[in-house]
């Protein structure tokens, strides 16, 4: 008797020190965090381990100009002078495209990245917002077609009248380099915020997952908290950029049928896995899509989770997220199906 409880003390104390040691460990774990701006947005970044904020920064200014649209030495804007010749680009732009390819056919082109005539139409390029015309519509819609891109090795050819901006791609796929660069050098923790959308190296320190918020679209409390891994968390949303003339609102997501800002069944759709230029295209044409291309989508992808915010309040969430998800201002969740 005496023995089994200086044993059950032995054990309270060798627990009680294992809960020191992990504390410390944990503890010793530095945590660094820096803001940058790039891509025309605000960049967070926080490591553990050791400040790589150069690594990082390096890595923005290195994608920045080979996708922007508006530095004219980039892959882009050559691809956009090219007067419909072949040009030759660098590995990442090909990658981009060819992502951004699948994205558009997956979508059947409401994620299509020669809509850049019609987004310039409506100012969103230079903040001079304007509405268009119908006839100004139909005239910039002519040489949207995403399908008329050839991409071979590193060639790539548009036709003359085309012209594609990568903006609604670029960001998740900048975040899935920096992952990249940051595992090399040895980081296995880190979080990365482009302007909002989160790409996650690792886990915590501790071994545990990442919290992150998801924003409200109308502002004021965030909408949920999700539990993640490493992956990348892209959100696309009409609340992001949008001008208001005469009483009525217009945002920056373009329907390539219409035209005109999507009409669509959500106020935000975060996409989460594994690649984030996919995660960031994705957002974007299941904003576009609404319901309908989420659920033909989620029926032959599994490894992709989406989580929408409906017109009328509502998360509809995949299976496979909906237990990772804590409610805040959302009060009323579903599984998509
Ligand atoms: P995101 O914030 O990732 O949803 O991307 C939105 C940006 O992508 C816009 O500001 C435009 O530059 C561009 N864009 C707008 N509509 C589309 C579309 N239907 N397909 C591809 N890119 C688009
Ligand atoms: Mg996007």
């Amino acid at each position: 008797m005496k023995n089994y409880s200086a044993l059950k003390l032995k054990l309270a104390m060798l627990l009680v020190l294992i809960g020191i040691m992990l504390n410390l460990s944990s503890c010793s774990v530095q945590e660094y965090s820096s803001q940058l701006y790039a891509m025309n947005t605000v960049v967070e970044v926080k490591f553990y381990g050791s400040d790589e904020t150069q690594i990082v920064s390096g890595e923005l200014n290195r994608i920045e100009k080979l996708l922007s649209v508006t530095n004219e030495n980039s892959d882009i804007s050559k691809l956009n002078y090219a007067q419909g010749e072949s040009v030759a680009v660098s590995d990442d732009t090909v990658k981009v495209l060819e992502t951004a390819f699948e994205i558009y056919a997956d979508s059947h082109g409401d994620f299509d990245p020669s809509i850049y005539p019609v987004v310039k139409l409506w100012g969103f390029t230079t903040d001079n917002y304007n509405v268009p015309d119908n006839a100004q519509i139909t005239s910039a819609l002519k040489n949207v077609d995403f399908s008329k891109i050839e991409i071979s090795d590193n060639s790539v050819r548009i036709p003359a009248e085309t012209e594609i901006d990568l903006g609604g791609i670029a960001k998740g796929y900048a975040g899935q380099c920096i992952r990249d660069v940051l595992k090399d050098s040895g980081i296995t923790s880190a979080i990365i915020s482009i302007g909002g959308n989160v790409q996650t190296v690792g886990n915590k320190p501790d071994g545990s997952n990442w919290t992150i918020g998801l924003k409200n679209p109308d502002g004021g409390e965030k909408l949920c908290d999700i539990k993640v891994g490493e992956c990348s968390v892209v959100t696309s949303g009409g609340y992001e950029r949008y001008f208001e003339m005469d009483g009525k609102t217009y945002h920056h997501i373009i329907d390539p049928d219409t035209g005109r800002p999507a009409e669509s069944d959500f106020k935000s759709v975060t996409v989460i896995c594994d690649d984030g230029a996919r995660a960031d295209g994705l957002s974007t044409a299941l904003y576009v899509g609404g319901f309908d291309l989420v659920k033909e989508y989620i029926s032959s992808h599994s490894d992709v989770e989406v989580i929408a915010y409906t017109v009328d309040d509502k998360l509809a969430v995949t299976q496979g997220i909906y237990d990772k998800i804590t409610l805040c201002f959302a009060e009323t969740i579903e599984i998509i199906g």
